[in-house]
């Protein structure tokens, strides 16, 4: 079956969020869901928290809305700009992109420039660059015409957005974890349209600052206080070339929403989400995590006394790279799933072991 993306994911999609700088997709959150959440608000980290329900217990939903960026940190007296990572990139990606600098005035355009592979040694080819070694020209010929146009501590994220290549398997930038955070909110919505949970408050949190050690999700679990927490986030998919299942267990894209297990997964959770999964025919993959996870997942359930946590996970190929690639039908199952297991909690289940 075809998926389309619709409205709401396109447009969080389009967005350009860097860490610390999530503006324009929390004004995409705000947009989706202040129309039909029974309360929103927002904190000073820049969290945006929509709930469904009035109950005392709360379940929350937790999706990053930051994605990986650039923060300019040098412009030269020719007018190149330097660069630090807003969150971990692949230096061999960093060169020959196009580049949206979030400039106070608006987007300022550039590219990322090197030294032409025709102009290096021999050495030199076999090298990934320092970050420093990379710039980005905005076509400025002065230091003064630069800061005209970009300041120091503006951000930027690479221009490319969401194209599709298959049936229902698209290309994007920052499905890392735009993905999540549209799962969250879009759960939260079916959920509304279903009454809600008598038994539960339902709160999706956008969190601010995952990527730069889930900054947002650490305060956002503190104030919404709740009893059982699920992160969505992308997972690697590894099913690519040359990927060794020993090492990395086999996830496959379009195989279904990804299930995490391990200690930083309540159990009792765990086999809620794959018992909700298989009642309504949801594909779904198991995924072990020997450790606390590099997600929202990992803050959440160390929260207060302990939250019961869970770990939903998009299957993504190429993370962290312009080039990630997803299949809306796990996006779709993900959704699905969170929806379902947000309904099926009861007032007395015990998520104690
Ligand atoms: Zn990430």
């Amino acid at each position: 079956m075809e998926i389309k993306p619709g409205k709401f994911l396109e447009e969080l999609m389009a967005t350009k969020a860097p860490t610390g700088c999530e503006y324009q997709a929390t004004a995409a959150i705000d947009a989706f869901a202040k129309p039909f959440a029974d309360e929103y608000s927002r904190d000073v980290l820049g969290n945006r928290f929509a709930s469904v329900g009035s109950a005392q217990k709360t379940i929350m939903f937790a999706g990053h809305i930051d994605e990986i960026g650039l923060i300019i940190s040098h412009i030269d007296d020719k007018g190149f700009l330097f660069f630090q990572q807003l969150g971990g990139h692949d230096n061999i990606m960093l060169s020959g992109r196009r580049v949206a600098i979030l400039a106070k005035k608006g987007v300022v355009r550039g590219v990322t420039g090197k030294k032409a592979v025709h102009l290096m040694d021999a050495k030199e080819r076999k090298e990934v660059p320092e970050t420093h070694q990379i710039w980005i020209d905005i076509g400025a010929s002065s230091k003064e015409e630069a800061q005209a146009l970009v300041e120091i501590g503006d951000s930027a994220v690479f221009e490319c957005g969401l194209e599709r290549l298959s049936k229902n398997r698209y290309a994007a930038r920052a499905f890392d974890d735009k993905a999540g955070a549209y799962c969250a909110f879009e759960a939260l919505r079916r959920i509304k349209e279903k009454g809600g949970n008598p038994d539960f408050k339902i709160t999706a949190v956008a969190t601010s600052q995952e990527e730069i050690g889930t900054r947002g999700a650490w305060t956002a679990s503190y104030s919404v206080n709740p009893q059982i927490g699920i992160a969505i986030d992308v997972e690697h998919a590894t099913d690519f070339p040359g990927c060794d299942a020993r090492k990395n267990g086999l996830i496959k894209l379009g195989a279904g929403v990804v299930i995490s297990r391990g200690p930083n997964i309540n159990p009792v959770v765990f086999d809620r989400l794959v018992e909700c999964a298989k009642a309504n025919n949801i594909p779904y993959q198991v995924n072990a995590e020997p450790r606390p996870t590099g997600t929202d997942a990992r803050i959440l359930q160390m929260t207060r006394r302990g939250v019961a946590t869970g770990l939903l996970g998009i299957p993504l190929r190429y993370m962290h790279t312009p080039a990630e690639t997803a299949d809306l039908q796990d996006i779709e199952s993900c959704a699905a799933l969170l929806a379902a297991f947000a309904l099926s909690v009861k007032n007395d289940d015990d998520f104690t072991f």
